[in-house]
């Protein structure tokens, strides 16, 4: 590791019940705020807003044309209703990705391939990104929006662009681009680019994975993953609906759990 990687990275994921409102982006903001202010370099990864990803798969399972088109509809209302809440105006990175989201949606139809259902899925965070980096923009914290497939790439012995796997080593060429770029930056969780240039994916849920991948790549000091939940329940409260809420819970019980 280069003396100037080490330390001095802190990376911070965000799920998408964390930056699904104007209270969220707050507390994302106060985080960067204080990181920068303490004289670190931050990198914020991002999931898709609550829900975007399943209904992304929905479409690339295959659907109806007017399944289709509600399906785009409630993907137009989430982010419009959280980029007016925001108070933002238009962003370049935004409406590109809308766009290239309009455009797979014209083509969709048919049950996807894994590189087209890779495309589409990725449009989540690439979106969620892209309002990110408009508020961080409208708060005073000009980060730059980093495209997570030109940071990770997939090992290509997995070859599987749905559930790819990238190398964890320290890249110090990584740390020195980014921080000639900017002492903060915003990307994409979930997504990371295959062998052979096409977008692949994590597997669901992969975006805390790619903020251990960062955070091992930049040879960052922290990684932070900030997940909006109440606490740990006795068990998975979407399996079990009388899953109670632990108010007491000891190393090991946790560990069990
Ligand atoms: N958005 C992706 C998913 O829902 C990745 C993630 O949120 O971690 O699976
Ligand atoms: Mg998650």
């Amino acid at each position: 590791m280069q003396p100037e990687t080490r330390g001095q990275w802190i990376v911070m994921k965000f799920g998408g019940t964390s930056v699904s409102s104007v209270a969220c982006w707050d507390t994302i903001c106060g985080q960067v705020r204080r990181h920068l202010d303490d004289g670190k370099q931050v990198l914020v990864v991002v999931s898709a807003l609550s829900g975007v990803t399943n209904l992304l798969s929905r479409l690339a399972d295959g659907v109806s044309a007017s399944v289709r088109a509600a399906i785009g509809a409630e993907l137009r209302e989430k982010h419009e209703e959280l980029i007016e809440a925001l108070g933002l105006g238009s962003s370049v990175h935004f409406d590109r990705h809308w766009s290239s989201l309009l455009e797979l949606l014209g083509q969709s139809g048919p049950k996807l391939d894994d590189a087209q259902r890779a495309q589409l899925l990725a449009h989540g965070e690439l979106l969620s990104s892209s309002i990110g980096h408009a508020v961080l923009a409208a708060n005073g914290l000009a980060a730059d929006w980093q495209d997570a497939r030109r940071m990770l790439q997939a090992v290509p012995a997995t070859g599987d662009l749905l559930a790819a796997r990238c190398s964890d080593e320290v890249d110090p060429g990584l740390a020195r681009r980014l921080a000639g770029e900017g002492a903060s930056h915003i990307t994409q969780g979930f997504i990371a680019a295959a062998a052979t240039g096409e977008t692949c994916l994590l597997g669901r849920g992969g975006s805390d994975t790619s903020a251990a991948y960062f955070a091992a790549r930049l040879g960052a000091s922290a990684l932070e993953i900030w997940t909006d939940v109440p606490g740990i329940f006795s068990a998975d409260p979407r399996v079990v609906p009388e899953a109670r809420l632990l108010r007491r819970l000891s190393y090991s019980e946790a560990q069990e759990l």
